[in-house]
């Protein structure tokens, strides 16, 4: 019940700020070198710097402090971050900001500069630093597989939009995985996504489809392949 606030009553009854680790971090060199050199580090739009956590086909997985305003394919190839492509095989797509975050193709993104603004321009988002990134082996299909698979656990279930629908979400990539879609599932399966994101009581479900939305619009041929044209008729039976 509030009040009282944490800024006026919280640890040990003092006033207390609860923020981000990540944004504490950054006070010691805003104290040293003051607030404006800080933000020289970045973009305009958004000063200073970011922890990323770069992991998957990269060479140099690892936790990295960026200056906002990187370009991508610096954080993807040079030796001082990712290194490149640990398999020797091509960089296919990219996962921003965690699970709950956007997909984009790797060679879509030739020009991106990582900063808030740059990312958005591309339709995606820097969120929190998280960047998966897989090569040319890993199907679109199998990794949203996945990622469906996240959501469905970690629904809580309070709300029949999220606790039906991410599960409904998994099936049906599981169907596309086994390359049983028929004609008119992508149009259910994107009216399925769009029902579970805007009836969703909270972020959790809000954002279950934002991954699919993205990769559906990075990859649509992978969407494309997974219809069995020749289920044309068995739909049409059931129908
Ligand atoms: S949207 Fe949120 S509240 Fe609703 S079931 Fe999912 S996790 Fe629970």
């Amino acid at each position: 019940m509030k009040p009282p606030h944490l800024a006026d009553v919280g640890l040990y009854l003092k006033p207390t700020l609860v923020n981000n680790v990540e944004s504490y971090a950054c006070v010691p060199y805003i104290l040293r070198y003051g607030g404006e050199a800080f933000k020289s580090l970045g973009t305009q739009d958004g000063g200073g710097t970011k922890l990323i956590c770069l992991t998957g086909h990269v060479k140099n997985r690892g936790l990295y402090e960026v200056n906002l305003g990187t370009p991508l394919q610096e954080i993807l190839y040079s030796e001082e971050y990712g290194g490149g492509s640990s398999t020797g095989r091509p960089l296919k797509f990219i996962h921003f900001g965690g699970q709950s975050g956007p997909i984009g193709s790797v060679d879509q993104l030739e020009d991106c500069i990582y900063s808030y603004d740059g990312m958005w321009d591309e339709g995606l988002s820097v969120g929190s630093g998280a960047i998966v990134v897989m090569d040319d082996s890993v199907s679109i299909i199998d990794y949203l597989t996945q990622v469906a698979a996240f959501f469905a656990h970690e629904s809580c279930g309070k709300c029949t939009p999220c606790r039906i629908g991410t599960l409904r979400i998994l099936e049906m990539l599981e169907k596309f995985q086994q390359g049983m879609g028929m004609p008119g599932d992508i149009e259910r399966f994107h009216a399925m996504l769009t029902h579970v994101t805007q009836l969703s009581a909270c972020g959790l479900g809000q954002s279950a489809s934002t991954a699919i939305f993205s990769a559906m619009q990075a990859f649509p041929e992978e969407f494309e392949q997974v219809i069995d044209t020749k289920a044309e008729k068995v739909q049409e039976v059931m129908w």
